[in-house]
């Protein structure tokens, strides 16, 4: 008879042990704790500039770092409405994957035609990530591991069975060990792993090292674009008017109101480990130090950090209409992530958690980011990453940059930069749909990952979703 319910909940540890693990964490991104820095000051007065970025996330500071490098002699403006990094870009999982599709299925399903150019442009902007790591010295922890896939279902087998890079229970269980992997695919060259907060500030560093002005506490308040004449961009401290704008502003409200409803914030969960001893990582393996994700539909992405603590988020994924910061403290799924790591590692239920965080996933309905060039090509802009940014964030600089200097390019005339992705509807529509979404999902993983009619009806209208 095929079970209803998850392993996760079948093979659950008790209550009190969950709790143990929990209790001494604190509500704080490890990552940006452990990430030195230096801060810049608040715009104070007006100013002009040939290119003004605005937001200080990868986004924005691979903008002003390419076009600085591009041109040395310009002048290029940052401004940061917190601290750099402070959002998604430092507080995520660190996968820098290859894709700039949010995976095979997803990309050769809406780009067939061009899927094969998409593939390789997105190996080649990762190994331009690894030369640029390199070449420009950024002390980010960057370990081109590759990532290893596993099965933890029965039916999740036979999704990997046809992949050249299949590893059978035992050869995935060498590799990390647990006794929920039933088979794995370890992808060896299309992810590494970052240091995300590190990776942010070296980013900031190295930019204001080659001539970016960077503020940070710079909120832009308003975006002028006259018929004529420089694009003006507001802030309480002062005005900057340059010839081009860079938008990098992802899940936060856009200051274009045509693009507001193309992306939404979805909240995403992370724990961290204290780092292990010898005896407990022995007992895991891991010795070649690869990125982990599951294949469910609602999956877990895991990873060791450079002080052997291990990453642990995913699973539960809650929309929200808005960003805010009270959305990031959810005991009931902190509790559910405890239980699930020590699921699949119960060898390591002396382990406590250190930190737990969230944060906003900025959701479009294609799972992939979005280009767009506006005000006579003076103000471009890049969101909707869907979970995927840290690799796909320095394509879409590099689109930017292309598109805002004018020229056309392989990236430029690519389908997947022209068009937009559909709209969500408006709240409370868009908050029902996704919300029917996710709990379909999760019912999907119950039923040896069979998709309800719903999932299926949003699958032929390109609005599927798959992992
Ligand atoms: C928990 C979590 C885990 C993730 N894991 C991964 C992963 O493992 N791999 C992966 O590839 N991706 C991952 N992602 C997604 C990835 O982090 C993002 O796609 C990426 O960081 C987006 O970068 P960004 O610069 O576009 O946005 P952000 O980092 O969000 O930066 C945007 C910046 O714009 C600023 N801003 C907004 N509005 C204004 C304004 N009006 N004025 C001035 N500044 C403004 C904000 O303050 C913010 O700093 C994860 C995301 C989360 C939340």
């Amino acid at each position: 008879m095929r079970s209803r319910s998850t392993v996760y909940e079948r093979l659950a540890p008790p209550a009190a042990v969950v709790d143990a693990a929990l209790a001494p964490s604190r509500h704080a991104v490890f990552w940006l704790e452990d990430a030195p820095g230096t801060s810049y000051p608040a715009l104070t007065g007006d100013g002009s500039a040939d290119l003004t970025v605005v937001g200080g996330g990868y986004c924005g500071l691979w903008t002003a770092l390419l076009a600085q490098r591009r041109n040395p002699g310009a002048r290029v403006v940052l401004l940061e409405a917190q601290s750099v990094g402070w959002a998604a870009s430092g507080r995520n999982g660190g996968f820098c994957e290859a894709s700039l599709t949010h995976g095979e299925d997803n990309g050769r399903c809406r780009w067939p035609a061009e899927y094969d150019v998409l593939d390789r442009l997105g190996r080649e902007n990762l190994d331009a990530f690894e030369a640029d790591v390199s070449s420009l010295g950024l002390d980010c922890q960057f370990e081109r591991t590759g990532a290893l896939s596993v099965a933890v279902e029965e039916h999740q087998v036979e999704w990997l069975r046809e992949s050249p890079d299949f590893l059978d229970a035992a050869a995935v269980r060498r590799e990390i060990d647990s006794p929920l992997f039933l088979a794995g695919e370890w992808d060896r060259e299309g992810c590494a792993l970052v240091h995300p907060a590190r990776l942010a500030r070296e980013l900031a560093r190295v930019a204001a090292g080659l001539g970016v002005e960077i503020h940070e506490r710079t909120t832009v308040t308003s975006l002028e674009t006259p018929a004529r004449g420089p694009v003006r961009v507001g802030t309480p401290g002062g005005t900057v008017t340059s010839e081009r704008v860079a938008l990098a502003t992802n899940v936060f409200p856009s200051l274009l109101r045509r693009t507001r409803l193309l992306t939404v914030p979805v909240y995403d969960y992370v724990l961290m480990t204290e780092p292990l001893t010898s005896a407990q990582l022995a007992s895991v393996g891991w010795a070649n130090r690869q990125g982990l994700g599951d294949l469910a539909n609602q999956f877990h992405y895991s990873r060791l950090t450079a002080d052997d603590r291990i990453l642990w988020g995913g699973y539960d994924a809650i929309h929200h209409r808005r960003v805010d910061g009270a959305h990031e403290e959810r005991p009931a799924t902190y509790r559910r992530l405890a239980s699930h790591f020590l699921t699949v590692f119960p060898q390591l239920e002396d382990v406590r958690f250190s930190h737990r965080w969230a944060g906003a996933i900025d959701t479009s309905t294609r799972f992939a980011a979005f280009h767009g060039l506006t005000a006579k090509g003076r103000v471009a802009y890049a969101a909707g990453f869907t979970g995927l940014g840290v690799g796909a964030t320095r394509f879409a600089a590099e689109v930017m940059l292309d598109r805002l200097s004018g020229l056309t390019t392989e990236r430029t005339s690519l389908e997947m930069v022209r068009r937009k992705p559909l709209p969500f509807p408006p709240s409370p529509v868009a908050d029902l749909g996704i919300e029917l979404t996710r709990r379909s999902l999760d019912r999907a993983d119950h039923r040896q990952g069979r998709r309800n009619l719903f999932l299926k009806t949003l699958d032929r209208a390109g609005l599927g979703f798959d992992s």
